[in-house]
């Protein structure tokens, strides 16, 4: 865990810690950089979610927007939930470190966010904030204010988060690695 400038900063870093998370570091929100390609990734569908919620394209927000309410915020914590596999493609382990991330996130919208009252999180897929999203209903999202973002559709690289956040990611085949961005104003 990275040292922090402020009390209300290091508050937040260790109600991450409280929530799971496995590490965190603050990233200079100015400094991102979004890839446009990965669009073209997720209209690939290999990880199946395309067009199937509310957060994953076609129906994510646009870019541009994303980006501009992403870069619009002063302070930004790259965050992980980590674990380990038992073999190369263990399945079941690497959903079980996905939940854990986003338990973190749900926390953090439902925790940090309204005591800020300001602030959204970027995770990993589609939003599971319900336990069924009202987009197989073909009803709005129940709960705008807290849904959960990916940061594939957000355009945005874990490479690249890692690197400006200093995070450090291990090579290890052994252990899977999850990210999140939680990007907020104190
Ligand atoms: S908050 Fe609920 S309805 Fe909205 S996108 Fe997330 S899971 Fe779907």
């Amino acid at each position: 865990m990275h040292s922090t400038k402020t009390r209300e900063e290091l508050e937040i870093f260790n109600e991450l810690v409280a929530f799971g998370a496995s590490d965190a570091s603050p990233v200079p929100t100015g400094q991102l950089r979004f890839n446009k390609v990965y669009r073209k990734y997720c209209a690939q569908n290999l990880c199946g979610n395309f067009g199937k919620s509310w957060t994953c394209p076609p129906y994510a927000d646009p870019i541009d927007s994303l980006a501009r309410e992403i870069t619009g915020y002063g302070k930004g914590i790259v965050f992980t939930a980590a674990g380990s596999l038992r073999f190369a493609v263990d399945w079941k382990s690497m959903m079980k470190v996905s939940d854990a991330l986003n338990k973190i996130c749900f926390r953090i919208m439902d925790d940090i966010v309204p005591r800020l009252g300001n602030g959204t999180v970027f995770g990993y897929g589609p939003c599971k904030y319900c336990e069924k999203c009202s987009f197989f209903l073909d009803e709005p999202c129940r709960f705008p204010d807290k849904k959960v973002r990916s940061l594939e559709g957000a355009c945005l690289d874990v490479t690249g988060l890692a690197e400006l956040s200093g995070l450090e990611v291990k090579d290890d085949p052994n252990r899977i690695t999850f990210f999140g961005l939680f990007v907020f104003d104190l």
